[in-house]
């Protein structure tokens, strides 16, 4: 038997998912959990993943023509109870504030008191409250569309959470339109849909697939939801991206109204579109492996770390110095549009050791300089996303000139890898046998990892759907914007003339 090779992150992937996926997030310092259960401590190198990731969508939002606002955290209880739908969605995780001051009990302890007399809800999500703002701001057809997002955090309580993937507050953004027309709004929620597309695509390197949510996985209160769902590497679904078409429920709800052209006063067109930390779950369940994170360069905090092995102490000042060179001379260089990161690693510890945080973190690129390199004017090369065997040496001109060719590379093969991961596990079921034995892990006592994306066809009777969910705990990811009538029988009940979903297990 072979011996097992020995991994940064214990447990690996195949032997527990989840754990493994505990593990990484500590050892790639990107999190931890707070004192408050639920919520994150999200520490500098995951916070800067989120900044990188906020900068670039920023941008992209403002290309399609929105504009950056904030509303407040708190939210009136009344303002929730507007919408029915939407109360009964978010009901359950809601955070409320009853009370604004804290007094001194007999026992020096601190007691809340002066009870509020409307209480106040933690914003779970914030279509109630932009829509007052938005009812004040819209007379006339002329005051539309108004286009705005904001960037916030919310709270929705959670049961079960687990850090970016699931935590009672998060940080996301959120997109909040409003409309004179039916088709502006349609169009509103399809093209945000395709900024998320290629986003993940693009930038996290995570291929996605852009579907309809069927009516039980709908946002409460939405006529139509769209999404992207990513494959991670145990093979579920992450639902990554959501686009809202609200129709005109939130404006009646809030009464956002204009005076037409017609002269006739309308309920406006509202659509609502948001992604979240959740995005960094994402990008470590589709990249990391058994040794950490692989960071994709677009996002990644930093782009190279320069680590200096000095074996004697009289090389150190010229081992410092060629270094100092290398971080200079590779900050010259541009990668889309902005220098290279570079960080140099001088701090004082094992070589060893510090060379394996950097892969942890999954930094793209890392190179070593000992005194050979210094002598010979070159580089030692790693590729986090390659076997460490697979190191080189170059001259230090060369790499310097290559640097962004090489980030690309990377970014490119990260896609490539996870895109094959995909296809090689997404099946076409047509016979319920296959699909139950396809989502049925082969021991129930120890999982493991198994199934995938199954394409089959559903009735879009909601009785097939839920049976499925409560089965065998697999769910409609999507309605692929792709997927075309056709003349298949429902996996489930045969009627015929159904379409081909998306089902998987998810998180
Ligand atoms: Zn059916």
């Amino acid at each position: 038997m072979a011996k097992k090779e020995k991994t940064a992150i214990t447990p690996t992937r195949e032997e527990d998912y989840p754990e493994w996926y505990q593990q990484i997030v500590r050892a790639a310092d990107l999190a931890e959990p707070s004192p408050v259960r639920g919520c994150m401590v999200i520490k500098p190198w995951g916070y800067a993943t989120w900044e990188n990731i906020r900068e670039v969508l920023d941008r992209m939002f403002k290309e399609t023509g929105h504009v950056n606002a904030y509303f407040p955290l708190l939210i009136p209880l009344s303002f929730l109870e507007k919408e029915a739908e939407h109360v009964d969605g978010f009901a359950k995780e809601c955070a409320v504030v009853t009370h604004h001051r804290l007094i001194a009990g007999p026992d020096g302890r601190l007691i809340p008191d002066g009870e509020l007399d409307e209480p106040l809800v933690v914003r779970p999500t914030s279509e109630t409250i932009i829509g007052a703002s938005y009812a004040k701001w819209v007379q006339s057809y002329r005051d539309l569309p108004i286009l705005i997002n904001q960037w916030a955090n919310v709270v929705r309580w959670e049961m079960r959470p687990r850090l970016f993937l699931r935590t009672t507050e998060f940080l996301w953004q959120e997109g909040h339109t409003a409309h004179e027309t039916r088709a502006e709004a349609w169009d509103e929620t399809l093209q945000m849909l395709e900024v998320y597309k290629t986003f993940a695509e693009e930038y996290m390197a995570i291929p996605v697939i852009t579907g309809e949510k069927s009516a039980g996985e709908r946002f409460p209160g939405a006529v139509n939801t769209f999404c992207i769902e990513a494959m991670m590497q145990d093979r579920k679904a992450l639902q990554a991206g959501t686009s809202h078409f609200l129709g005109q429920n939130f404006a009646k709800a809030s009464k956002i109204m204009y005076l037409g052209r017609d002269g006739k006063q309308e309920h406006a067109w509202t659509t609502s579109w948001g992604v979240s930390t959740r995005l960094i779950g994402g990008m470590i369940m589709t990249h990391g492996d058994d040794n950490g994170m692989i960071m994709p360069p677009r996002l990644a905090p930093s782009h190279c770390a320069i680590l200096p092995i000095i074996r004697n102490e009289d090389d150190r000042a010229t081992a410092l110095e060629y270094c100092n060179q290398l971080k200079a001379q590779l900050q010259q260089q541009t990668y889309h549009g902005a220098p290279v990161r570079v960080e140099l690693d001088d701090r004082d510890i094992n070589a060893g050791e510090k060379g394996w945080q950097w892969v942890k973190k999954g930094i793209p690129v890392t190179v070593e300089v000992g005194p050979r390199e210094v002598s010979e004017g070159s580089v030692f090369v790693a590729r986090r996303d390659k076997s460490r065997k697979e190191r080189f040496s170059q001259t230090r001109d060369q790499f310097c000139g290559e640097i962004a060719g090489l980030l690309d590379q990377i970014q490119s093969d990260l896609l490539t890898r996870a895109r094959e991961f995909r296809e090689r596990h997404t099946r076409s079921i047509e016979d319920l046998a296959d699909f139950r034995s396809f989502f049925t892990p082969e021991s129930a006592e120890k999982p493991g990892i198994h199934g995938g994306f199954a394409i089959s066809a559903w009735c879009g009777q909601s009785e097939c759907e839920s049976r499925i969910n409560s089965e065998l705990g697999v769910s409609i990811r999507c309605i692929p914007m792709d997927s075309t009538d056709s003349d298949a029988p429902c996996v489930f009940c045969g009627t015929a003339g159904s379409k081909p979903v998306v089902f998987a297990k998810a998180y």
